[in-house]
């Protein structure tokens, strides 16, 4: 256990799902049971769950790698290939990890000595390009066929024909991927599926909402872990129920007014990615500083509330493209603002993630032109999501330290008028959805 956090008791019952998820695609791909999809992770799961494949998603195996510190090792390996360092290291450290031959799964689940072979491999650019080439770099290493959606990025305002060209390009997929499944495409399948995955995205939306009581009952370091069913099970029940037993723990939580933390003084929101090998002690450093990290974009990502099971094409077209990651600058300042006041923050740490400018919002001059419109102080900090030789421990203790400093007297200077307005926010029943 985390110093001064307490652990979700929920988290055994989703270890064990996700357990299940890794044995049945390790036994599907050992013994030829079922085809295997892997697809990106805001890719179109649903699709491909709907003609029968277990997908599979290579994203959380590079978190993974992250998360074990197993990253920087590997990722040399990729770079050996002529990928390089400064691109997305979910992408070198998955493909450094395979030419490795190691993978984290043979750690946490005895008995999986490989990632599962795929049959076919999805991806969705609404996220970045790097999915894509990462993908091709598997299609050509293993001769399995690539298929792809391509989306355009930096969407203002999310247009009946943008939406209508991805939701055609969808329903494109469809003949490809029967003939690999080997099975009809049966559309009522696909309304069951989106239905599911409707009710994930609800479920998990109302977990990161619960964040908004004072103190909060979770953090973000939780909700990194607890995201897993939301990203690799949507679709299917098992994540569904999965909320509802998170959900629980969380009501009792707020009912009791027992927070993550033994003690909240500051609310922070993380824009940005994770920075998986650094997960703990991060964590570590913000308890011993009473910061409760509550609420993030990130973790805000698999809500997908624009499923629709009477139009699955067009819904899943519209959800997927309706992404912060691949909205304009200023659809995500008009959603960050409406965060900071639902989740009554204090202050805003922008992580600049060298190998991942599409989740890095700080670099065109956000944090300041947020900073002067709302009064939300913000922090800016150096860092990669895996690759931990660009990530400095002490510079980013002395700048969190100092940044929760300033915090402090900003509390005891405006203690009064934030009281008032954060009152008014929690009476406010916002979307958490861009
Ligand atoms: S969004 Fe960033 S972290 Fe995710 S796959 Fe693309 S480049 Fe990598």
């Amino acid at each position: 256990m985390t110093k001064g956090r307490k652990e979700l008791k929920a988290a055994a019952v989703m270890q064990k799902i996700m357990g299940s998820y890794f044995y049945e695609l390790n036994e599907a791909a050992t013994n030829k049971t079922k085809k295997i999809a892997w697809c990106s992770s805001v890719g179109p799961a649903e699709i491909l769950r709907a003609l029968g494949f277990l997908v599979y998603f290579p994203e959380n195996h590079g978190a993974m790698l992250g998360a074990t510190r197993l990253a920087s090792e590997v990722i040399p390996y990729a770079v050996s290939e002529g990928y390089s360092p400064d691109i997305c290291s979910y992408l070198t450290s998955d493909i450094g990890a395979y030419l490795k031959g190691v993978t984290p799964l043979a750690r946490s689940y005895p008995g999986i000595e490989k990632v599962p072979r795929p049959d076919v491999l999805v991806y969705n650019t609404n996220q970045c390009r790097d999915v894509q080439d990462w993908f091709f770099w598997y299609g050509r290493r293993l001769k399995v066929p690539v298929l792809g959606i391509h989306t355009p990025r930096g969407v203002r305002e999310l247009k009946k024909e943008v939406v209508q060209s991805v939701a055609q390009q969808m329903e494109e997929l469809i003949p490809p991927l029967t003939e690999i499944a080997g099975r009809p495409f049966d559309i009522d399948e696909l309304r069951e599926v989106v239905t599911s995955s409707l009710a994930c995205s609800k479920m998990w939306e109302e977990v990161l909402k619960t964040a908004a009581h004072k103190p909060s009952p979770l953090t973000f370091f939780d909700a990194t872990i607890h995201m897993g069913p939301a990203v690799v099970l949507r679709g299917l029940n098992e994540a569904v129920d999965y909320y509802k037993v998170l959900l629980t723990e969380l009501h009792e939580r707020v009912r009791r007014k027992e927070g993550a933390l033994e003690e909240e003084r500051f609310r922070l929101y993380w824009e940005g990615m994770p920075i998986w090998g650094r997960l703990r002690s991060h964590a570590e450093l913000f308890f011993s500083l009473k910061a409760c990290v509550l609420a993030s974009t990130y973790c805000n990502s698999w809500i997908f509330e624009d499923f629709d099971p009477q139009d699955p094409f067009y819904s899943m077209a519209k959800a997927y493209t309706g992404i912060f990651i691949c909205r304009a600058e200023e659809e995500k300042e008009r959603y960050l603002k409406a965060m900071w006041q639902l989740f009554s923050i204090d202050g805003v740490i922008y992580h600049d993630s060298k190998t991942c400018p599409n989740n890095a919002n700080c670099r065109y001059g956000m944090p300041r032109r947020l900073e002067m419109e709302t009064g939300v102080p913000a922090l800016v900090i150096n860092g990669d999501l895996n690759d931990l030789r660009l990530f400095s421990d002490e510079q980013f203790k002395t700048n969190v330290q100092a940044f929760i400093e300033q915090l402090e007297e900003k509390k005891e200077n405006t203690y009064g008028a934030l009281d008032e307005s954060r009152t008014n926010a929690e009476n406010e029943r916002q979307k958490i959805t861009p």
